[in-house]
């Protein structure tokens, strides 16, 4: 078989064994692999356990590689999450870059998936040299509590040959709702609370090594195409979106998003930061001065969004540059935008803690926006923290990883229980998605991208359909064969339809397990390229309408599982119906009543 390995790992915690599973090509065909195996292996080891709890040993826990793993090809090396999430009511999907995926594939095996729970911390090691495979389950006592930058080094030393690894903090051994699963030491499958899943098994790192090296129908022609890519990339003109990702990484959108009136600040109360010193300490030359070091990308990447901090800069020493959603979030939405150096730290502490910062920051803006309009005394908590702590807001975020004391014990179980203790009156302040802390992209300022947050089967997730641009981009429109637009700012049908076609694409785009920056519409490369790809990986003879329907067809069993094990759509949040009040997106709203006509338009499309 070309492009896929035919097999599937399957690890029991529980009684320390492993099995592997074999599919034919008639399977890969139909489900390609990445996003969709993952939905499907976790659907077929999930079974008839209707209404069990994220943390029931009986929730599978799914890892799923994609058709180019393995092989140098740029924005390939992408694995897929997928599990009961303890952030959200239903299922969650998330992705990370790294060498997880690939060397899961050199180990030879297309997925993985973990059922049961260890009786006491375990790590598991999975080595193939030539044909043959073993698992070795190992005490991981000694690591459990260590934060994952030391669990890693401690790790390395006693594994002798390079293992990649994917690996918890102590948030995750807290079952804190929103840790994450980190990739090495800087990439994250950072939401919906996947981590928190990996420490109710007892499973603080999951370690492999392969030699095996895929079999591709046409490798020439790939590396001939993404050799195509390198030297577009290179043509790009300095301050175009792949340029600022090249440069500056996501750190650099800082700047895209204060001019454009898309960056949360004070719990998303305003779009941009009103201050000359901030927009002259984000600005690209200042940045490429103070903090931007070393590339740290994905491997083969030539685009290289992720960095190193600079050499002399005081933040050297800590794991990756941040990134745009993780700063934007933790600094200007908690009052820190002339506090980078919290900001910064708060990044840091949730990278080495295990959270994501998304949804940490999220419930930190949320307490602090609850104390500045009186919605919550310092008595009832015996605590309070306003707009501009930073502080108070590291702090806290380590009380949250950490479960200590009282505010940080109640934030660690998540919005849904923190809402129950806290009271209703302080629900008009959380900026959440069922449960998922909203990304710094405005959905006021973003209309389209606001309802993606609000509906489907991944919660207030940014990256499962393209931002709203597209609707008033003619080319990127005739390209995915749409013959409607919209405005930008609007919320009608026609941007549903749009979301809904750029959302399949995106669903499609997870199967292959690409990175959405370099395989976005209108990028990298043309979509008869990325097709030419995926058939001189697979031998198989798709056109980009059979792409398309797999990603539908993935897209359709998320939404069957999301829905049928607990997930709802949001309800409207009354905030949106509020105009940001200043700055460059100014009275920008969305109208309730717009929103439901979209949403009863957007359900009869399924
Ligand atoms: S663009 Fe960034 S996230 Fe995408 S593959 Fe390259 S380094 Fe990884």
């Amino acid at each position: 078989m070309f492009g896929f390995i035919g097999k599937i790992l399957i690890i029991d915690l529980t009684n320390k064994s492993w099995k592997e599973v074999s599919s034919n090509e008639d399977f890969y065909f139909k489900y390609l692999g990445g996003s969709f195996l993952a939905a499907k292996l976790f659907k077929d080891f999930f079974g008839d356990n209707k209404n069990i709890d994220p943390f029931d040993p009986k929730n599978p826990l799914v890892f799923a590689t994609g058709v180019f793993a393995g092989e140098n090809v740029c924005g390939a090396t992408r694995v897929n999450v997928f599990s009961l999430s303890p952030e959200t009511t239903g299922t969650y999907l998330s992705q990370a870059g790294g060498e997880f995926g690939p060397d899961l594939k050199r180990a030879g095996y297309d997925g993985l998936v973990i059922l049961g729970k260890a009786d006491s911390p375990v790590y598991v090691k999975i080595t193939t040299v030539g044909r043959t495979c073993s698992c070795d389950f190992i005490d991981a006592r000694h690591l459990w509590g260590k934060d994952r930058v030391e669990a890693n080094e401690i790790l390395k030393s006693e594994l002798v040959i390079k293992y990649s690894m994917a690996s918890i903090g102590p948030a995750g051994e807290n079952l804190v709702a929103c840790a994450n699963i980190m990739f090495e030491v800087d990439h994250y499958a950072g939401r919906g609370g996947l981590g928190a899943v990996m420490g109710s098994k007892n499973l603080k790192a999951i370690c492999v090594s392969g030699d095996k090296k895929p079999q591709f129908k046409n490798r020439n022609k790939i590396m001939e195409i993404n050799k195509l890519g390198a030297k577009r990339q290179k043509g790009y003109e300095a301050g175009s979106f792949m340029k600022v990702l090249e440069n500056q990484g996501t750190f650099g959108l800082l700047d895209l998003n204060q001019a454009a009136g898309n960056l949360p600040t004070h719990n998303f109360t305003q779009a941009f930061v009103d201050s000359s010193e901030f927009e002259d300490e984000i600005c690209h030359a200042n940045i490429d001065k103070k903090y931007v070091g070393k590339k740290k990308a994905c491997k083969a990447c030539y685009v290289a969004c992720k960095k190193k901090y600079a050499k002399d800069s005081p933040y050297a020493d800590f794991t990756a540059l941040a990134e745009y959603e993780s700063i934007a979030i933790l600094g200007p939405n908690l009052g820190l935008a002339d506090d980078f150096n919290h900001g910064l730290k708060a990044c840091e502490i949730c990278n080495k803690l295990g959270m994501d910062t998304i949804s940490a920051g999220n419930l930190i803006a949320w307490m602090m926006d609850c104390f500045e309009n009186e919605v919550l005394n310092e008595n009832e908590l015996d605590y309070s923290i306003k707009f501009g702590d930073g502080k108070k807001a590291c702090e806290l975020l380590e009380d949250i990883a950490l479960r200590k004391g009282q505010p940080g014990n109640l934030l660690a179980d998540g919005v849904f229980k923190a809402i129950e203790k806290l009271g209703e009156k302080t629900k008009p302040y959380i900026r959440a998605s069922r449960g998922v802390g909203l990304p710094a992209h405005m959905p006021r300022k973003k209309p389209g991208i606001g309802f993606g947050y609000l509906t489907g089967p991944n919660p207030g997730d940014h990256m499962k359909l393209e931002h709203d641009w597209i609707a008033s981009d003619p080319g990127s429109l005739k390209s995915l064969g749409l013959t409607i637009s919209s405005e930008p700012d609007a919320l009608d049908k026609n941007k549903v339809e749009i979301a809904r076609t750029t959302q399949i694409y995106y669903s499609m785009v997870d199967t292959l397990s690409l990175c959405m920056f370099i395989f976005g519409p209108g990028n990298i490369y043309t979509f008869d390229e990325m097709v030419e790809m995926v058939n001189s990986a697979t031998g198989f003879n798709y056109s980009f309408e059979e792409l398309m329907k797999i990603g539908e067809q993935s897209l359709q069993l998320h939404r069957e599982l999301y829905y049928e094990l607990g997930g709802k759509d949001e309800e409207f949040l009354p905030y949106l119906n509020e105009e940001i009040p200043e700055g460059p997106s100014k009275s920008s709203k969305i109208n309730e009543s717009d929103f439901e006509v979209a949403r009863e338009h957007y359900n009869s499309l399924w």
